[in-house]
C-alpha cells in the first residue's frame, strides 16, 4: 500500500495541495472553482465525476465559507474514495478450484503492456507460492512468445508456446490449460493478441480461445489491460474487448509515467468492472494490487 502511494505521488500532482492553497486564500471565486475543476480534469477524472465532486464540495463550502481547508480536503478525499468504490471485489481468482488450476485470460490492445503484465503477474503468484503455467497465445506478434519465454525464465515458470509464428492462438491456449492440469498447477495465465484492425476478427479470435479453453475447464478471470496514458481514446478501444469477452477486472498499466490516475474512475464507470491491479513500471516487481484508499490518498495528496 505504501509502495502504491509513494510511486503514484511522484507522478500525480497532489490535487489536495492546490485545493488547500486555494481554500487557504479565503473566499473562492468562480475562477478558483474552475481551477479546481481543471486540476481534476487534468488528472483524467472525466467531466461527469469532476462536476459531481466540485458541486458537492462547493455546496458544503458555501454553507460555511470559513471552512478549515483541511476539512474541505477530507471531504474531497471521502467523495473521491466513493467514486473509486472501495466496496468492489478486487480479489484475483488465482488458486486451484474444484481440483483444477484457476485460469486467467489476459486481453487488451497491443502495446498496452499485456505480455509484461503476464510476466509480472507470474512473479507475484510465484512469490505467493503458486505453481504457474503461462500460455503464449499472442501468436500474431512475432516477438510476443519470445518475450513471454524470457519472463518465464526470469520468474521460473513454464511457458507453453507454438514453434510457428501465426499458429492458432486457441490451440496454444488449449495446450497451456492442459499442461496446467497435468502438472497440477495452481494457475494458468494466458496471454492473447490485441489486434484491433478488425473488430469481428478480434471477437472471433477471443471467442474461439474462450470456447476452446472452456471445453476443458471454466475461465475464472478475464483481465483487461489498459494503458493509463492513453486516456479516453484507450478506454474506447478497450471497450471492444469488453464486448467480446466478459471482463472480470482491469489492469491499469503505466501509471508510473502519468499524472492521469483519475482514469481509474472512468474505467470503472464505463466498463462496470473493478481495477484490480496497476502497473507501476517495466520491472518484474512493478505490479501492485489496486488499493482505493492508497490511490485516493496519492491523488488528493
Ligand atoms: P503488449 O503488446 O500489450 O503485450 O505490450 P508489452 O507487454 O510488450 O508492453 C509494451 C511496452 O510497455 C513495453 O516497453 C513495456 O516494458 C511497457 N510497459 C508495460 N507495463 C508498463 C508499466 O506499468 N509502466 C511502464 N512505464 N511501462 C510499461
Amino acid at each position: 500500500m505504501r509502495a502504491l502511494r509513494s510511486r503514484l505521488s511522484r507522478s500525480n500532482s497532489a490535487i489536495g495541495k492546490s485545493l488547500l492553497a486555494l481554500l487557504s486564500s479565503g473566499n473562492l471565486s468562480e475562477e478558483d472553482w474552475e481551477d479546481v475543476e481543471d486540476t481534476l480534469l487534468a488528472a483524467d477524472l472525466g467531466i461527469e465525476p469532476t462536476t459531481e465532486l466540485v458541486d458537492s464540495l462547493r455546496a458544503r463550502v458555501a454553507v460555511d465559507p470559513t471552512t478549515d481547508p483541511e476539512i474541505a480536503k477530507d471531504w474531497l478525499y471521502a467523495d473521491m474514495l466513493e467514486l473509486v468504490d472501495p466496496s468492489m471485489d478486487r480479489g484475483l481468482a488465482a488458486s486451484r478450484v474444484d481440483g483444477r488450476p484457476a485460469c486467467i485470460l489476459v486481453v487488451g490492445v497491443n502495446g498496452t503492456g499485456k505480455t509484461t503484465t503476464v510476466g509480472k503477474l507470474a512473479r507475484v503468484l510465484v512469490a505467493n507460492d503458486r505453481d504457474v503455467v503461462l500460455g503464449a497465445a499472442d501468436t500474431f506478434r512475432a516477438a510476443a512468445a519470445d518475450q513471454l519465454e524470457t519472463w518465464g525464465a526470469r520468474v521460473g515458470v513454464p511457458v507453453v508456446r507454438s514453434d510457428r509464428d501465426g499458429a492458432d492462438p486457441a490451440a496454444v491456449a488449449y495446450d497451456a490449460v492442459r499442461h496446467g492440469a497435468e502438472m497440477e498447477a495452481d494457475c494458468v495465465v494466458v496471454d492473447t493478441a490485441g489486434r484491433l484492425h478488425n473488430k469481428v476478427g478480434l471477437m472471433d479470435e477471443l471467442g474461439k480461445i474462450k470456447r476452446v479453453i472452456e471445453k476443458q475447464q471454466p475461465i475464472d478471470e478475464v483481465l483487461l489491460v489498459i494503458d493509463a496514458t492513453t486516456g479516453q481514446n484507450g478506454l474506447t478501444q478497450a471497450k471492444v474487448f469488453a464486448e467480446a469477452v466478459e471482463v472480470t477486472g482491469v489492469v491499469l498499466t503505466k501509471l508510473d509515467g502519468t499524472a492521469k490516475g483519475g482514469i481509474v474512475v472512468q474505467v470503472q464507470r464505463q466498463l462496470g468492472v473493478p481495477v484490480k491491479l496497476v502497473g507501476l513500471g517495466e520491472g518484474a516487481d512493478d505490479l501492485a494490487p489496486f488499493v482505493p484508499e492508497a490511490f485516493v490518498d496519492a491523488i488528493v495528496g
